[in-house]
Order: structure tokens, then sequence, then C-alpha cells
């Protein structure tokens, strides 16, 4: 396939469709393309609480916010208005192609019944992912091999979710878990935790980001065996360690958590 190919349709008159990430929620880590495109927009479109994050908007932005349910309804919108000239910003949290917008986008794409849409001049504009973030704040827990699986079954059976939980802990990844828990389903964190302990020892750190890059950020470093479902939250990231992950701490007290670029030969 060429790269070129995505350059060979001529974009329709003027209309574009952006959709970006806004990182973990503090704007110094919104990349500049990504303000760019909230600076250029006509119309911006997504979640309520996303939306609050990328603004303020001028008066002449209109600004949609929607239900977290409707992704497909919303990146359908987006489409039509963008094939109509607008110039239009579908927002995400993160990164928009972790657990998250692009994919809605790229399903309505593939389902379009419009011809017009697939003349849409689209971008994806990368953003910062919960992990990465909460990895950056306290050290380097991703610094080797690691996998993300989100915990959420509303659109995958619970099954897949386990039966990948226990593969990635056999393989001795470091895993980030998003979507730990929320209302609708307080279970899921704690039955995670039950299968991940039947393979990793006690004493693997775990790290709690909750509202990274927000005013109420909070990072818990603690471990495998004293990991409490209740202090996870729908804005928490998790970060299992891997048997190689590591807690140090330095002559001032800080406490850093990091995986080795090595891996131990025969393990
Ligand atoms: N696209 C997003 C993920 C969306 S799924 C990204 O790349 O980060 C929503 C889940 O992401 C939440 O349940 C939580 O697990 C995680 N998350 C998103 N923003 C976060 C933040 N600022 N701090 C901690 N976790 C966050």
């Amino acid at each position: 396939m060429q790269l070129e190919q995505q350059h060979s349709v001529k974009p329709n008159s003027g209309g574009w469709l952006r959709v970006i990430g806004l990182g973990p929620g503090d704007p110094a880590l919104l990349a500049p393309a990504a303000k760019a495109a909230l600076n250029e927009a006509e119309d911006v479109i997504g979640y309520r609480t996303y939306i609050q994050l990328a603004g303020p908007f001028r008066d002449d932005q209109r600004v949609q916010d929607s239900d977290n349910r409707v992704e497909l309804e919303r990146a359908r919108h987006a489409f039509q208005l963008a094939a109509t000239g607008r110039r239009v910003v579908i927002v995400s949290s993160g990164d928009p192609g972790v657990f998250a917008m692009a994919t809605a986008v790229m399903e309505a794409l593939e389902q379009a019944k419009d011809p017009a849409w697939d003349s849409v001049d689209l971008q994806i504009i990368p953003g910062i992912s919960a992990a990465q973030a909460a990895a950056a704040r306290i050290g380097a827990p991703l610094g080797h091999d690691f996998c993300t699986l989100s915990l959420s079954d509303n659109l995958k059976p619970w099954s897949v979710i386990a039966r990948r939980l226990q593969l990635a802990a056999e393989a001795d990844l470091v895993i980030a878990l998003y979507n730990p828990s929320s209302r609708a389903r307080p279970h899921q964190f704690s039955e995670a935790l039950a299968l991940l302990r039947e393979h990793r020892a006690p004493e693997t750190p775990v790290i709690l980001g909750r509202s990274i890059g927000r005013a109420d950020e909070q990072v818990f470093v603690t471990t495998l065996a004293e990991v409490d479902p209740a202090q996870v939250d729908m804005r928490t990231v998790i970060i299992i360690g891997s048997s190689q992950t590591r807690i140090i701490q330095t002559a001032t007290g800080r406490r850093w958590v990091y995986t080795p670029r090595w891996y131990p030969a025969g393990k």
C-alpha cells in the first residue's frame, strides 16, 4: 500500500474532520497540531467532560457535547458536517486511537452510505494516552514490553477480557488497565485482580494513576497483594508491574517505579 494514497483524493469544498487527542488533561501536554485544529474548528464535537477540557471556545465556534455512549452517531454527525464544507473537530481524552473516537470514526467511514464522506479531508491527531502520562509521573514502568487492556465489557464479552488478562499475566507483560470499573460494573476490577494474583507475586508493584494531568490528580504506588478496589474508579488507569518491575527510593525519599530494559534469560 502506498502512503501517498490518502492524499490522492481531492479534499472537498474546504471542510475537514480532525479527530484529536487532548492528552491526559494538562494543556501543556496537548500537541500543537491538536491545538491548531481546535483553533481553526467551526464545530467541536465530543463528550461533555472532554469538551470542557478542550475549551474555552469562541462565540463563532459551535460546540456540541453529548453523552459518552453514542460514539458512532457522533462520528456520523461529524462526517455529515465535514461533507457540507465545515471544519469539524472530534475530541477524545488521551489518544484518540486508544479506546476512543478515532475507531468509531473508522467504523462510520467503513459503513458509510454517502460517497461524499470518502472525500472528507480526515486526519487523526495523536495524544498522550493515560498510561503514558501516569507512567511518566512515577518513573518508567512501561520501559519494557507492555500491553493495554480495557476492562469494559460494553463491547466485548467478559470471557475475552479474562482470557486476555490471563495470557498477558502468563507472558509477564506489564499491563495497563483502562476503564477499570463504573457504577454499572463495580466488580470487574476485583475479578481482574483475583485473576492476576494467580499468576503474579504479591509484592508486584501496582500504580494507580487517577485524574492524571487534572486538578485532582493522584498517583499511588501499592502492590498486587495490597491494592484496594475501592481506590479505583473510571478516572483511574492502573499499571500492573511484571516480575521485573522495581520500586526504588532515592536519598531524598522520592519513590520511583521502573521496568528495566533487560530481561533475565530462562525466565
Ligand atoms: N483515549 C483515552 C482512553 C479512553 S478510555 C487515552 O488514551 O487515555 C477511558 C479510560 O482511560 C478511563 O476509564 C481511565 O482508565 C483512563 N483515563 C483517561 N484519562 C485519564 C486520566 N487523566 N487519568 C487517569 N486515567 C485516565
